[in-house]
């Protein structure tokens, strides 16, 4: 069996290795003769996968003691309400930087919970860039939060740098690019991700939370919809996705075994300078949606010439056992995913095929 080259966006490739752990031990985990997913949430044998999962986050992030792990579900959308229902007050107002579709939506739901204010939108452009630092717009005095998407999936465009906030918590979706760079957890007052990127399968999601934002003041919030309901019982108040965290544990694991994130960061840049080369050396055949300082290392959205030229190369790519290269039908042309758990070796191929499209594509065009 050959496995794919899969550049799917989400959910996505995950570590080969981690597949074959979890095929290991599908019918019997730790001598139990039970599948993980037959097991009880309050086992001793899913709790100790469950404490290692969270231990391993805090390792491998070097997330500080002031803060919490906390595993959901509702995926990163959820966290969209969430958010605000926990951390808006009434009498402040909830800062968004909007870079795509997803902070579109988070800032959306906010709108239901409380005031809400743009402080930078890179909309005007088609989202081809994260705004500077600089130009964030939000006043302390009134700040609720000041929330961001340090990945944009779609457009393409990453952050490089976080804003500095006074009195005010930065918070920031991760959801597609967590643990693909080393960052300091202690600039951001939560950081919550969707897991089917970086993390695992889909399922569950992780939230990040600063101790002093767990606001234990809101009784008139629905119990699931609570921080504190999570956080005071280590994500166990009721049924966990325990399949979902078991795979987080691997993945986590994983993680390690490649040297952490400097070592992920290393490759992921390497990964991503594949691609980016094969698109600036191609003398305008491929153009980048992204302008050259907010270029994402996890998705890379491109262009070609037209239609007819996109269409080709990605029916001549899925033909060669590309998966996933089609741009999202907001922006059209081709992306790569290219998280953690791509290759590198996937990325030269990849980079080698547009190389080659590009060649024989032009001397046919030239030809007809
Ligand atoms: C994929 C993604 C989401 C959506 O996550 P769900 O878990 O499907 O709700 C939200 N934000 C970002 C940045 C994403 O990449």
């Amino acid at each position: 069996m050959k496995r794919a080259l899969n550049f799917n966006a989400g959910p996505a490739a995950l570590p080969e290795a981690v597949l074959q752990k979890a095929q290991g031990e599908w019918l019997n985990i730790e001598d139990t003769g039970m599948s993980v997913m037959e097991l009880s949430h309050r086992s001793n044998t899913f709790d100790a996968i469950h404490s290692k999962s969270i231990a391993l986050l805090k390792e491998i992030m070097d997330i500080p003691d002031n803060y919490e792990v906390l595993f959901l579900q509702g995926g990163a959308s959820l966290q969209f309400t969430m958010v605000p229902m926990n951390l808006l007050q009434s009498d402040r107002k909830a800062y968004y930087v909007l870079t795509g579709s997803w902070s579109e939506k988070a800032l959306k739901e906010a709108k239901k919970i409380g005031n809400t204010e743009i402080a930078a939108s890179a909309k005007e452009s088609n989202y081809t860039y994260i705004p500077a630092v600089e130009e964030i717009a939000y006043n302390p005095a009134d700040a609720a939060y000041l929330h961001i998407t340090t990945n944009n999936t779609i457009y393409g465009t990453q952050w490089k740098g976080y804003p500095q906030l006074e009195n005010a918590p930065l918070i920031a979706d991760m959801s597609s690019d967590i643990l693909s760079k080393k960052i300091d957890v202690s600039k951001f007052g939560l950081i919550y991700a969707g897991a089917q990127k970086n993390l695992g399968p889909s399922g569950v999601t992780v939230v990040i939370i600063r101790k002093d934002l767990i606001n234990s003041s809101l009784t008139n919030l629905p119990t699931m919809l609570q921080y504190e309901t999570h956080a005071k019982s280590n994500s166990l108040y009721n049924t966990p996705p325990t399949l979902a965290i078991y795979l987080l544990s691997l993945v986590l694991e994983w993680v390690q075994d490649q040297g952490g994130v400097e070592k992920l960061e290393e490759m992921n840049t390497a990964k991503a300078k594949l691609i980016y080369d094969a698109i600036d050396n191609s003398e305008g055949f491929y153009k980048g949606h992204a302008v050259p300082d907010s270029r994402s290392h996890m998705n890379v959205t491109f262009t070609l010439p037209d239609d007819h030229a996109t269409k080709q190369f990605l029916e001549q790519a899925k033909a060669a056992g590309f998966v996933g290269l089609n741009g999202h039908r907001s922006i059209g042309g081709c992306r790569a995913s290219i998280y953690n758990a791509v290759p590198l070796s996937h990325c030269a191929e990849l980079a080698e095929f547009m190389k080659k499209f590009k060649e024989t594509y032009s001397a046919s065009v030239v030809k007809s």
